[in-house]
């Protein structure tokens, strides 16, 4: 990659933001001249970190202030400056994010494994102060990813380790893919180095023989919306490295992967996309049971999008993803594209949007309420949150979150205690299950309640998943 200069971020605010493109240049030079004499491992000038970061959340079209403190992020660790110096330079908001981002860095702890703990505490909760704080340390860690390759072996695998344990989660519950699969992509490289090269060669094969295909649907396609007068943009894309990897460590043969080739077609309207729809029906057939509609049913990180695998050109297995263009900002960077949707107001939305949308969110507090100790704090996020999740139905068809195992009792607590607290037995899809029965992805769960129930046994505490269901066991029991 060319060596990325201050003109180049510049130019990229200027680009949605020419109003601020000023004190961006002065936070540059501002941190520049404290880390004035410090060098990366690459021998290079240590202001090029921070200038990345600036320039991956400038991508995103984060506003000033984010902008100005990834700039800035490493100045009060690494240098003289104080927070007060950066509020009187810039303002509070900065130098709050900026002072966030570092105590993520900086805790004092005796022992070197308490601190880790302790940090990767402060990362996750860091969250629910201002997200902003973890979207700048997910930009920090992608700019250290990728350029993993000046540190020692060791280094590299444990900065993968952390970061497929930590952030690639994190960046998949705010939604933003881009960033995720990067991560995934990168961790893999220094983990299995030599299946990362062969994947990456099978991968560039693969764009190779199927360029004609691809080329064909997307002439067709794009024929067939212009009759209908259809706004639209298609583009092209192959599965991520990661993506590759683990479908063939499940078994699956490469050809056969239902979405390692997607055509993402993108419409003005929601219409439009069911109209679109019908006629890449009409066209190829489709295969049933790979046909979503996240549209009306969106994922639990708010990707909505309607995904269809059809019988492509070539006899090739082609998915297509049909959404509007503000869906695609949310698919490409989940929370954060409401930097782009929402402008001025995007800090407040972010926030507000994550208490009340996001499900994860609400598990997060409960777990952070419940457990002192750091050590068991991020044991229990890795086993409740870091997992894999399986998506349940209500009975009106609002989709539920929830650990891998979980049983009908963590269900029925995640929608409501008084649920919990009566509960006897549950309809899952069309049969009658005790509560401990463990609910699989898709499954349609009715909770049967009755007032005069036994209430939760102890026993249950044996049979839940998540943080809330045992806190509200042990309350009714206390009782
Ligand atoms: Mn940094």
């Amino acid at each position: 990659m060319e060596k990325l200069t201050l003109e180049d971020l510049l130019l990229k605010v200027e680009e949605y933001n020419p109003l601020e493109v000023e004190i961006v240049r002065k936070a540059y030079s501002y941190a520049e001249n404290l880390h004035q004499g410090q060098f990366r491992q690459s021998g290079e000038p240590y202001i090029s970190h921070p200038l990345n970061v600036a320039y991956i959340l400038a991508d995103m079209h984060a506003d000033k202030d984010t902008i100005c403190a990834g700039l800035l992020h490493d100045t009060l660790e690494d240098t003289e400056a104080t927070k007060e110096d950066i509020a009187f330079e810039f303002n509070k908001e900065t130098a709050n994010l900026v002072d966030g981002v570092t105590k993520l860095a900086k805790m004092n702890f005796s022992s070197k494994e308490e601190q880790n703990f302790a940090n990767t505490r402060k990362i996750i909760t860091s969250i629910t102060n201002d997200v902003r704080i973890v979207i700048i340390k997910l930009a920090d860690r992608l700019h250290n990813m990728r350029t993993l390759e000046f540190k020692s072996e060791f280094k590299q695998k444990e900065n993968a380790m952390e970061t497929m344990d930590i952030f690639v989660p994190l960046a998949y519950y705010i939604g933003a893919y881009r960033i995720k699969s990067e991560l995934e992509d990168l961790s893999l490289k220094y983990l299995y180095p030599e299946k990362y090269k062969r994947i990456e060669e099978i991968k560039t094969k693969i764009e190779m023989d199927s360029n004609h295909c691809l080329e064909e649907m997307l002439k067709t396609i794009n024929d067939l919306l212009k009759c209908q007068n259809i706004p639209h943009e298609i583009k092209v894309r192959t599965k991520n490295i990661y993506g590759i990897y683990k479908r063939l460590e499940q078994g699956h043969k490469i050809y056969d992967i239902h979405d390692l080739l997607s055509l993402k077609i993108m419409v003005d309207n929601i219409a439009n996309c069911y109209q679109t729809l019908g006629l890449i029906h009409s066209k190829y057939h489709p295969i049933n049971d790979k046909f979503k509609d996240y549209i009306y049913n969106p994922k639990t990180n708010m990707y909505r999008s309607l995904h269809t695998t059809v019988f492509g050109e070539d006899e090739r297995l082609v998915q297509t993803q049909i959404r509007t263009f503000d869906m695609d900002k949310v698919a490409s960077f989940g929370l954060t594209a409401y930097w782009d949707i929402e402008k001025g107001n995007a800090r407040n939305v972010m926030q507000e949007d994550l208490k009340n949308k996001y499900q994860f969110f609400k598990s997060l507090i409960e777990i952070n309420r419940i457990f002192a100790d750091n050590q068991e704090f991020v044991h229990q996020v890795k086993a409740e949150l870091f997992t894999d999740k399986i998506y349940v139905y209500t009975p009106k068809g609002d989709i539920v979150e929830l650990p891998k195992g979980a049983t009908v009792i963590d269900y029925a607590y995640k929608i409501h205690t008084d649920l919990g607290n009566t509960l006897v037995d549950a309809i899952v899809n069309d049969k009658r299950e005790p509560v401990d029965y463990v609910l699989k992805n898709k499954d349609r769960v009715r909770v049967i309640t009755d007032t005069m129930s036994y209430g939760p046994r102890n026993e249950w505490i044996d049979k839940v998943q998540t943080t809330k269901a045992r806190r509200k066991i042990i309350e009714f029991n206390k009782k």
